[in-house]
């Protein structure tokens, strides 16, 4: 472990700097349009481990950017906290889609008409109507509240521009849950306006490598605080929730990522990824040039390059 530290203290800018030209090739998301601005060039890497100055950055590490779908692994821990494992999948499925994150395409295939997998948007509109709280403020106070504390950072909160923008673009996003609810995933007590503000706004919270580096240690710490040992999530919804990461993380590129990676990890579309070496490290990388499939170009690509030379493939 300490020669592989040696290693990345002395290779990581110089990875960095190579997979960053790699931005080029990506495009900065445009749907939402406060998203568009993001600088396409920027790359940056936070890696933390369990031990004291097991620290380790490169890039553009003070780039803040704004979780997107990274935040549907938080939310589908907490659904899992409040309703457990039989009420959260008799809403929504465990299988990968092979289809982009926003398709529409399979919503019926699955019986009755739930969605595929927490990972994509209409599996993820779902988890968050399965969060308790009465009311939607009430709902992502609670949920906000689980990032403060996984994250140890009590200032975090969403970015209400970020929110604004999707709120008044997310035409695609409403068809979905209207869907859903069409189907009754959705129950009839589910206001779906009130659930997709919900949704947007967690999806708007915003934080730096550092914090998505912490969120992942405390994953790969199978629910444990990395700072006083305590157990945050039960180890058994962690396991649920990695599982989802590996399989379904990075959407219909999952497979591809499965074999070049081989880690859990999730991205979202402002640039950012959260990957987790089990028992050893969390990760978060920024890069806002995405390939084809909502994945930041270069920040892929900087994971294959450290999972290839230390060996990190889960098999
Ligand atoms: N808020 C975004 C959306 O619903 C999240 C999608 C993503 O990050 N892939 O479209």
């Amino acid at each position: 472990a300490d020669t592989e530290r040696d290693t990345l203290r002395k290779k990581l800018p110089e990875w960095v700097e190579t997979s960053r030209k790699l931005s080029a090739s990506g495009k900065v998301a445009q749907y939402i349009p406060e998203l568009a601005g993001a600088p396409a060039g920027a790359l940056g890497i936070t890696i933390l481990g369990p031990g004291p100055g097991d620290l380790l950055q490169a890039g553009d590490v003070g780039c803040r950017f704004t979780m997107q779908s990274i935040s549907k692994v938080f939310t589908l821990l907490l659904a899992l906290m409040d309703r457990g494992e039989d009420g959260v999948f008799a809403k929504v499925g465990m299988e990968p889609t092979g289809d982009d994150f926003n398709s529409m395409l399979k919503l019926e295939l699955v019986e009755p008409g739930i969605p595929f997998n927490p990972m994509i948007n209409a599996g993820a509109i779902t988890v968050t109507s399965l969060i308790e709280g009465e009311d939607p403020l009430t709902k992502f106070d609670r949920i906000l509240a689980f990032f403060r504390k996984l994250s140890g950072d009590p200032e975090l909160t969403y970015n209400p521009r970020v929110y604004k923008s999707e709120a008044l673009t997310a035409h695609r996003n409403r068809s979905l849950a209207y869907f859903l609810k069409d189907n009754a995933v959705l129950g009839p007590d589910e206001d779906v306006e009130d659930i997709l503000d919900v949704y947007f706004k967690h999806c708007s919270i915003e934080v730096d490598c550092g914090h998505l580096a912490r969120l992942g240690l405390v994953l790969a710490l199978d629910g444990k605080d990395p700072v006083d040992g305590t157990q945050l999530i039960p180890t058994r919804y962690v396991q649920i929730v990695k599982t989802f990461m590996f399989s379904c993380g990075m959407y219909n590129a999952s497979g591809e990522f499965a074999i070049r990676v081989g880690i859990p990890a999730k991205s979202g579309v402002a640039g950012g990824i959260l990957a987790v070496v089990p028992d050893r490290y969390g990760i978060g990388v920024i890069g806002p040039a995405l390939n084809r499939y909502g994945n930041s170009t270069a920040g892929v690509h900087l994971l294959e390059t450290l999972s290839g030379a230390l060996d990190w493939s889960l098999f």
